[in-house]
């Protein structure tokens, strides 16, 4: 459930009809809803109650937005990083540092120093050649890093080729079967406390299925530890819980995945770790945008808009849907492809597509675009940095400004010896 609806025939974002932003804020500009927000945080760590001792990081690239990143250190969840800048943003968000989570599998020397040096939560290593550095930073600093090893379970998580992270192929992890090798070496490593596992398998699951797997999996792999003399007081278990894209999508909701997740995992005496993204701030958002003009085309007209796959990349790359909805409400329909300005045909956001009608000049939304939108967004074909809007009831709050295409050029510099 969302708080992006339609009142008197207007789409607002809580109190806020939309276009009062686009007046104030102008257009293409995301706006994030800090009761959906605030929602989603909600029923997810509710979902996760039966499973017991369950500590929650959001996956801090699915949106690194400071205020949105400060809502839900607000409702209690920690924060799960792939970067030192996303753990910059965690800290300035105020995220307690021990929940702080260090996920990825190119973390640099610098990024792991700078993880211990602010003294956070939990490293998950993906191989054993970052352990044995990770181990070498410690020690030289007299400092510990609570740890666990993230594996690879081989399992498909049936998800878009490039959003799947978990079978044998992927970059992520170190393979199960060589997982207890591993893990007794790093155990020994001073510096180190290797205190459990990880796993996350890929994004966008619609399917319990393969996540039930791979918990199958951690959980032989846990007693296998365990056999071998290992403490284990740690699982994580990582995000990938999909959402609702299309008005007829059916994802598990996660009530299912709490109550298969407590099934799974029962009896494992261990603190299980989350790290969801998509599912806590997918639906929390909206991509605002304005229709340039329409023109006629081979089949169906295109709709060209003032967003572009700069600020929403991901149906270029993963040829996703996002619902495409006129601000006004209107019961015409018509059946129309949907493009960005960008010179490239990949800059279409849907073909062929029934939808309200809009002519030039008319407000639309892109509809679940709060994860992995804004924080993909470039300035490709030199278009600004696209903002941020928070609406919190009647209230909304430019929460990233646009950068103007400007002000990226004037970082640039012509060098005296080309004349
Ligand atoms: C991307 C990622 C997540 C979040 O995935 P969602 O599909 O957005 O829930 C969690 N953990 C790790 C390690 C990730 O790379």
């Amino acid at each position: 459930m969302d708080h992006f609806q339609y009142r008197n025939g207007i789409l607002h974002a809580e109190d806020v009809p939309l276009p009062a932003i686009a007046a104030a804020v102008a257009s293409p500009v995301y706006v994030y809803s800090r009761a959906t927000l605030e929602r989603h945080a909600r029923v997810f760590q509710d979902a996760l109650k039966p499973a017991g001792d369950v500590e929650v990081a959001f996956a801090v690239k699915a949106n690194p937005n400071l205020a949105v990143l400060r809502v839900l250190a607000n409702a209690g969840m920690g924060a799960d990083v792939v970067s030192g800048g996303e753990l910059r943003r965690a800290l300035a968000a105020g995220v307690g540092r021990d929940r702080i989570v260090f996920s990825g599998v190119g973390k640099t020397d610098a990024e792991l120093a700078l993880g211990l040096e602010e003294n956070i939560g939990q490293f998950n290593i993906e191989s054993e050649e970052e352990g044995i550095e990770l181990s070498a930073i410690a020690a030289s600093k007299g400092a510990t890093a609570y740890c666990t090893l993230r594996v690879n379970p081989d399992v498909d998580a049936g998800t878009h080729a490039k959003i799947s992270t978990g079978k044998a192929e992927n970059k992520f992890g170190v393979p199960i079967d060589r997982a207890p090798a591993i893990y007794a070496r790093l155990a020994a490593l001073p510096g180190l406390r290797l205190r459990g596992v990880a796993v996350h398998i890929g994004s966008m699951i619609a399917d319990l299925a393969p996540m039930a797997a791979a918990i199958m999996r951690m959980g032989e792999l846990v007693g296998a530890l365990r056999g071998n003399g290992h403490v284990v007081t740690h699982v994580d278990l990582g995000g990938g819980l999909g959402v609702r894209y299309r008005p007829d999508d059916a994802p598990p909701t996660p009530t299912d995945y709490g109550a298969m997740v407590a099934r799974a995992t029962k009896g494992w005496g261990v603190r299980l770790m989350f790290e969801p993204g998509r599912v806590i701030v997918g639906n929390a958002g909206v991509l605002l945008t304005k229709v340039i003009r329409v023109k006629p085309g081979a089949t169906h007209p295109f709709v060209v808009v003032d967003a572009a796959m700069n600020d929403l990349a991901r149906p270029a790359l993963y040829d996703a849907y996002h619902h495409f909805e006129p601000v006004i409400e209107t019961n015409t329909t018509f059946t129309a492809n949907i493009v960005g300005p960008v010179c490239e045909s990949g800059d279409t956001f849907a073909m062929a597509r029934d939808c309200g009608v809009v002519g030039a000049g008319d407000l639309a939304v892109f509809r679940t675009a709060g994860a992995y939108g804004a924080t993909m967004a470039s300035t490709y074909n030199s278009r600004d940095l696209v903002p941020e809007v928070l609406v919190d009831g009647s209230r909304h709050a430019v929460v990233a400004d646009r950068i103007p295409a400007a002000t990226v050029m004037g970082a640039e510099r012509v060098p005296d010896w080309l004349g």
